[in-house]
C-alpha cells in the first residue's frame, strides 16, 4: 500500500494513478520495479491452477478452481490478477518472501508442463 500526497488516500502498491482523485504518483526506482512485478502475468496459474493458488495462498481461488466451468474463469482471472491478489490478501512476511514464491511456482508450472508433454509421448 502507498498514500496518495494529495487527498491521503490508500493506493494499491500497483497503480501509478490515486482512484479518488486522479493524482499521479512518482514512485521510487525500487517502487515501479514492485509496480511492475505485480502488474506481470502469473504464468503459473495458466498451467497448474489448483497448486498455483495453494501456493499464492489464495485458498478462495483454490476452492472456486475446482468447480467445473468456473474452474476456467478462475483460470484467467488469476493468470492476470493472480500477483496482485496474492500480494494483496497473502499476508507475506516480506516482499522477498513473496517474489520468491512467486518464482517457483512459475518454476513448478514449467516442471509440470514438460510432464505433460512427457507423458503425452509415453503413452502416445
Ligand atoms: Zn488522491
Amino acid at each position: 500500500m502507498q498514500t496518495c500526497k494529495q487527498c491521503k488516500k490508500d493506493v494499491e502498491l500497483w497503480n501509478k494513478k490515486c482512484g479518488s482523485c486522479g493524482f499521479h504518483l512518482v514512485l521510487e526506482p525500487d517502487e515501479m520495479r514492485r509496480a511492475r512485478f505485480l502488474r506481470g502475468p502469473s504464468l503459473g496459474a495458466m498451467f497448474f491452477t489448483q497448486g498455483w493458488a495453494l501456493g499464492a495462498k489464495l485458498y478462495l481461488w483454490f476452492l472456486l478452481s475446482l468447480v467445473p466451468i468456473v474452474g476456467f474463469v478462475v483460470l484467467f482471472l488469476l493468470l492476470i490478477f493472480g500477483r496482485r491478489w496474492s500480494w494483496k490478501y497473502g499476508a507475506w512476511a516480506s516482499w522477498e518472501e513473496f517474489t520468491r514464491r512467486m518464482r517457483l511456482l512459475d518454476f513448478l508450472a514449467v516442471i509440470w508442463v514438460l510432464i505433460l508433454i512427457g507423458i503425452y509421448f509415453w503413452i502416445r
